[in-house]
């Protein structure tokens, strides 16, 4: 591929970023350098403190043309960052301990970034208006802020996202036709029984014996009730019931989550499981809560969207592939309430650096070579789904962020 320069700044920022990374709704400072880049790009910025940390900036370009919102996020995980990727030592690591980002949101906003700058800089060949929507929360599933200020200056036409992808190469761009992440809900279950001693079960109603029926009840509804063509996963993460060796408890729990490409299948994932917990409690004499959170759809690309997204991505001289859907979930998904989406998988793995090792693991390290290539990617389709000024000639490509 070409290989495309970047501004230093740029890269020094995702450094900076990366260095001093911020937990979900607490990105105070990465707003803070956000909105002042995009002031001093002559953009208006939009905030709602009192809703969250997410924002808005508007380039208007003063003519009359589409809207297309560009999204990136900004939080990072609970994790603490191993000094070692899959090689050696990283060559700078997280400085905040238990926070690191190992989902490459400081790559999505120092590359949106880059790509105010330059799509700032040739503002006069462009009609139409770009958002650059930075969100607060999205690994916590809290980033409705940002779609809520962005839902309030419709009409809003597209919306378009990168995701950095430890699955695929640096230098490659995969954009998925229909679903690309997958919906997500949360559960818990709550078994509760009677305890008694250990030595006379009967007196009691085990409910660590009910709660491990339940367990394995649940990991057969995806392989005897889901369609075998449809992709779908139920994991159980934690259990936990009792404290000591010889007493029953009361109660037990355990939490996981369901992924699934096709809502209805969310749907029925949901019901099958209340049901089998509920069935299962019944025959052992105990009783079965279980309670939901976090619902987030899966991220369905428009067809459209995709082929220009990847027409841009062979402008800018990313190698295009397959790539496959991520199991993973977005709330980028959530957008598609306000209008037709397409997120970008940007890959950043590179074994002779070291970088590989999945997101959201402590060894997680991209190469920083994807972020020239994420925000000519960015710029190229804002471009091209803006198109030119009325009577000018369409913008060239533009592949160089060089000086
Ligand atoms: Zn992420």
């Amino acid at each position: 591929m070409n290989r495309i320069p970047i501004e230093d700044e740029i890269v020094a920022l995702r450094r900076d970023l990366h260095r001093h990374p911020e937990l979900s709704g607490q990105e105070t400072r990465t707003a803070g350098i956000v909105a002042a880049e995009l002031e001093r790009l002559g953009l208006k910025v939009i905030r709602a403190p009192e809703r969250g940390n997410s924002l808005l900036g508007v380039l208007d370009t003063g003519r009359p043309g589409r809207t297309l919102a560009l999204r990136a996020d900004m939080d990072a995980l609970p994790l603490q960052e191993n000094a070692c990727n899959l090689k050696g030592l990283k060559a700078f690591v997280s400085e905040i301990d238990g926070a690191a980002h190992m989902c490459g949101h400081d790559f999505h906003t120092a590359g949106m970034l880059a790509a105010a700058r330059r799509l700032s800089a040739m503002k006069e060949r462009l009609r139409g208006q770009l958002i650059f929507c930075f969100e607060s929360g999205e690994e916590m599933g809290l980033g409705d802020d940002a779609r809520a200020l962005l839902a309030e200056l419709k009409p809003v036409d597209a919306v378009f996202g990168v995701h950095v992808q430890a699955a695929f190469p640096c230098g490659t761009v995969a954009v998925i036709d229909g679903s690309c992440t997958t919906g997500c809900e949360t559960f818990a279950v709550k078994v509760r029984g009677k305890s008694a001693h250990g030595a006379t079960p009967h007196l009691g109603l085990d409910p660590i014996n009910c709660a491990a029926q339940i367990l394995c009840g649940a990991n057969a509804i995806v392989s005897r009730r889901v369609n075998a063509r449809e992709a779908a996963v139920l994991t159980v993460c934690n259990f936990h019931g009792g404290s000591t060796w010889n007493r029953i408890p009361d109660e037990c729990r355990m939490e996981g989550s369901l992924r699934f490409f096709s809502e209805q299948v969310g749907r029925d994932l949901h019901a099958l499981l209340e049901q089998t917990a509920a069935g299962i409690a019944m025959a052992d004499g105990c009783t079965a809560e279980v309670h939901w959170r976090n619902w987030c759809p899966p991220s369905v690309n428009d067809a459209a969207l995709a082929a220009l997204a990847r027409a841009a991505a062979e402008k800018t001289g990313a190698e295009a592939i397959a790539g496959e859907p991520w199991m993973a979930s977005e709330t980028f998904a959530r957008y598609r309430e306000i209008c037709p989406e397409v997120l970008a998988f940007v890959g950043c793995a590179n074994p002779d650096k070291g970088c590989g090792a999945p997101q959201h693991s402590d060894r997680f390290d991209a190469d920083e070579d994807c972020l020239p290539v994420s925000a000519a990617l960015t710029a190229q389709f804002a471009q091209d789904f803006l198109g030119g000024q009325k009577g000018a000639a369409m913008p060239r490509p533009e592949i160089c962020f060089a000086q």
